[in-house]
């Protein structure tokens, strides 16, 4: 086992279990929309195997807890990433500068700790993989990551959700997917 200054660079430097970024709201940080509190047993699990790193991009990018629900408005992570699309609250206020502002930080905890794969919680603007809500604000999906998952992705890491983290783990009971950011 290696020192655990060894490497003043890398956070997790000196423990034995690989650096995991998860979604903070997914391990019973008061990070969603609500402010109320929620764990993932599946996700917990994975703390006997990985160093697990929570992190909320939302709120990292300056939102405050609680605060109204955003989506993706016209696409989806990648397309804000590529300026085609913003991210928006049902009232019209745009958040993107502060979404890609988190996730931007978020990247950065990726590096410093040298993680390379990230579990993120379903569907949400910033952290949904795959599939996120379509911008209509009517619990309607379309494909395409959340604007924090579409960076890690395109940076390499290898996302899962609460709801296929058995990838890394064994897991089930996937959880509902409301009341995150
Ligand atoms: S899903 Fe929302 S509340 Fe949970 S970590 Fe991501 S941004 Fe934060």
């Amino acid at each position: 086992m290696a020192a655990a200054n060894e490497d003043e660079g890398d956070i997790a430097a000196g423990s034995e279990r690989p650096p995991l970024i998860v979604s903070a709201c997914l391990v019973g940080l008061r990070t969603r929309l609500d402010g109320r509190a929620r764990s993932f047993p599946q996700v917990l699990t994975l703390a006997s195997r990985y160093c697990l790193i929570p992190v909320c991009p939302e709120q990292l990018g300056g939102s405050p807890t609680p605060r109204p629900p955003a989506e993706i408005r016209q696409g989806a992570g990648e397309d804000v990433w590529d300026g085609r699309a913003r991210v928006v609250t049902a009232e019209g206020d745009d958040l993107t500068e502060a979404y890609l502002r988190g996730a931007m930080e978020v990247l950065g905890v990726a590096r410093l700790s040298g993680a390379t794969a990230a579990v993120l919680k379903a569907r949400s603007p910033s952290c949904g993989v795959g599939t996120t809500y379509d911008g209509t604000f009517s619990h309607r999906l379309r494909p395409g990551s959340g604007v924090t998952a579409a960076l890690l992705a395109r940076e390499g890491l290898e996302l899962l959700t609460e709801e296929n983290c058995g990838a890394l783990s064994a897991c089930s009971d996937p959880g509902d997917g409301q009341g995150s950011g």
